[in-house]
């Protein structure tokens, strides 16, 4: 467990300052119409999350309803492959699939105690809304999920499951139609229901305190890595933590409790799409200037003129033209090594893990095994790669790739 810190006045990789930076990135850009709500949770999110009974009952969910810990898997004919030592974080083996369920818990847990009645969460590929429906069904919580309205026609189990679970699913019709368009009518609805509305994030970005409050939340990921690695290696440190990265928040809890280890090397890996300079890519930092998006000043692709521009991605869930203000300043900082893979090379790492170890990652996680190739691993070396998700969603793009190949 984490001890609670105080926020400080100088912000460090683990905790932001007291405006919520890390290094130039970070902040709360929001309109005046949020500034109560966010003031609250700031003043109130540390103090909620290291109370006694709130600890209980989170570590008790994780245990109990999401199945962690996850295992630590020597993957053994991949390491084989790569003549090295490679560690797989199972987060695939989390109910509803993925690690999103850890901050969902978390956020939910969070609004409970705020006395909040009504959660608000957008998605683009519907992991989050899914994971955030679950947890809202559990507590008996009203849950209204903003989806791109082309999102939910690309995404229709994702809805479904969503409905299912007794969450509304509202489109989101402006724009073109996707996450940032359901992220601004999330936003609005806040500003519409300031009282009884906790708006959960799906990663770490948005306004200060959600980078540093999601990051607390995902940060198990990397506590059960030292833990297992001490018992399976002799020792709790890899070489190498490699993780994929949209937003960031798989990455950060994978990183968390090695970020002041700089014998750990960090590797971020963002989505290079059809190739970084295609014009049809996610890889923030290589594309990326200074800007706010959603809430807080970070990396962003943009154009000269400051509009955002569309990302793209094979995987849904890389597909965003930001990054949170953690990795940005990982980036900026050097603490951490970004790489990027491209759909094809992802696809190529993900058919490959499930030929060497029967394991169908999700097509985000095939990012991260994608970069594996690039890091010129040593036989002695000691890797981590965090297996953000599984692949059953991304069963139809895996499909189509075959298809193709044959
Ligand atoms: C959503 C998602 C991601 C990307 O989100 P991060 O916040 O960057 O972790 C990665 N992997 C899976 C399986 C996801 O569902």
């Amino acid at each position: 467990m984490i001890n609670i810190v105080t926020p400080n006045n100088k912000g460090t990789y683990k905790q932001p300052d007291i405006f919520g930076y890390y290094g130039s990135f970070g902040g709360a850009y929001i309109p005046e119409m949020l500034h109560s709500n966010v003031e609250e949770l700031k003043e109130k999110y540390l103090q909620i999350m290291y109370e006694e009974s709130f600890q209980k009952e989170f570590q008790h969910l994780l245990h109990d309803y999401a199945g962690r810990p996850t295992p630590l898997f020597l993957a053994e004919r991949l390491s084989k492959q790569f003549n090295t030592k490679i560690y797989l974080k199972r987060e695939d083996l989390n109910h509803t699939g993925a690690h999103k369920i850890n901050n969902a818990i978390g956020q939910v847990l969070l609004a409970l105690r705020l006395g909040k009645k009504r959660i608000i969460a957008e998605t683009g590929a519907g992991q989050h809304g899914v994971a955030t429906a679950t947890v809202c069904a559990l507590k008996g919580l009203e849950c209204i999920v903003y989806m791109g309205e082309v999102d939910m026609e690309r995404q229709q189990p994702n809805v479904a499951r969503m409905r299912m679970l007794g969450a509304t699913v509202l489109p989101a019709t402006s724009g073109s139609k996707t996450l940032k368009d359901a992220t601004n009518e999330a936003i609005r609805d806040w500003i519409n229901n300031p009282n009884d509305t906790h708006y959960v994030i799906g990663s770490v970005v948005g306004p200060h305190p959600y980078p540093d409050m999601v990051a607390r939340f995902q940060s198990v990921i990397s506590e059960e890595m030292k833990k297992q690695l001490k018992e399976k290696e002799g020792t709790e440190l890899p070489d190498y933590v490699v993780a994929c990265v949209g937003g960031g928040s798989n990455a950060a809890g994978a990183f968390y409790h090695f970020l002041d280890d700089p014998k750990v090397q960090l590797v971020a890996v963002e989505a290079a799409g059809c190739g970084i300079n295609s014009g049809m890519s996610a890889a923030t930092t290589q594309l990326g200037k200074p800007g706010v998006l959603h809430g807080s000043k970070s990396l962003v692709m943009q154009t000269p003129d400051g509009q955002v521009v569309e990302p793209h991605s094979i995987s849904a869930g890389l597909d965003y033209p930001g990054i949170g203000p953690l990795h940005a300043h990982l980036y900026e900082s050097g603490r951490a090594k970004f790489l990027s893979a491209t759909d094809k090379e992802s696809l190529d790492a993900a058919f490959n893990l499930t030929k060497m170890e029967g394991i169908i990652p999700a097509l985000e996680s095939a990012h991260a095994l994608a970069a594996l190739k690039q890091m010129k691993l040593k036989p002695t070396d000691v890797t981590i790669l965090c297996l953000s998700g599984r692949g059953d969603k991304d069963l139809a793009t895996y499909m189509k790739a075959m298809e193709s190949n044959q």
